[in-house]
C-alpha cells in the first residue's frame, strides 16, 4: 500500500512539473517589407531556455527598390499558441498578441499596396501609404494606446474601408483615389472628437 502511494504522489509530481514546461510560438511580422518569421519558444515557469526563428515569408524586396535602403525591420508579433511542455502536449489556447490586434490592419494594406506598386509599376503611393502608417499606425503604437487612443481610432476609422477597397483597385488613379478617402475618413474622426492632428 505504502509503495503504491508513493508511486502515485511520483506519478502526480511527474505530471504537476511537466505543467511548468510550456511551449510557445509566435509569428512575427516587419511592419515595413513583411518579413515574416515564426518563432517557437521552450519555456519552464514562464522562463524562456530556448528559442528558435524559422523564415516563413521574405516579405517584399521591393521596400529596397523603393526607398532605396535595405529595409532596418521593425518586427510585431502576431498570432500566438501556448501547449503545456512536449511530453504531454496539451493545448492551452491561441489566439493573437495585443500588437498583432493593432497592426493587422497596417500589415494588411502595405501588403496589398506593394502588390498593387508591382502591378502597376508605381512607387508614389506605396509611399505615401507608409508615410501614412507611420503616423496612424506608428512602431510605438502599443505604447500610445495605453495612453491617448486618437491616433488609434484615427487610424481605424480610415483603415477599414481603405483596406476594403484597396482590393478592387486596377488603376493607379483609383489607388490615389482609395487613399485620399481614407485621409479624409481620418480627419473626419478629428473633427468630430475635436483632437488635434498628429
Ligand atoms: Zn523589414
Amino acid at each position: 500500500m505504502k509503495k503504491l502511494l508513493i508511486a502515485v504522489a511520483i506519478l502526480i509530481g511527474v505530471f504537476f512539473a511537466g505543467l511548468l514546461f510550456q511551449t510557445y510560438d509566435y509569428g512575427k511580422t516587419c511592419i515595413y517589407c513583411l518579413r515574416d518569421y515564426h518563432v517557437v519558444e521552450e519555456q519552464f515557469c514562464g522562463v524562456t531556455f530556448y528559442r528558435k526563428s524559422k523564415l516563413r515569408d521574405e516579405g517584399y524586396p521591393r521596400y529596397e527598390e523603393v526607398f532605396g535602403h535595405p529595409c532596418e525591420h521593425v518586427y510585431k508579433t502576431g498570432g500566438f499558441g501556448r501547449s503545456i511542455g512536449g511530453i504531454w502536449g496539451g493545448g492551452i489556447g491561441c489566439g493573437m498578441t495585443a500588437e498583432g490586434v493593432l497592426f493587422r490592419q497596417r500589415k494588411a494594406i502595405i501588403g496589398l499596396s506593394y502588390r498593387l506598386s508591382e502591378t502597376t509599376r508605381e512607387t508614389a503611393p506605396l509611399i505615401t501609404t507608409i508615410e501614412l502608417m507611420d503616423i496612424w499606425f506608428p512602431e510605438t503604437l502599443l505604447k500610445d494606446f495605453s495612453g491617448d487612443t486618437s491616433l488609434v481610432s484615427a487610424g481605424q476609422n480610415a483603415a477599414f474601408s481603405w483596406e476594403n477597397d484597396l482590393q478592387d483597385v486596377q488603376t493607379v488613379e483609383e489607388w490615389n483615389t482609395v487613399i485620399k478617402n481614407a485621409q479624409a475618413k481620418a480627419e473626419e474622426y478629428y473633427d468630430a472628437m475635436k483632437r488635434p492632428r498628429p
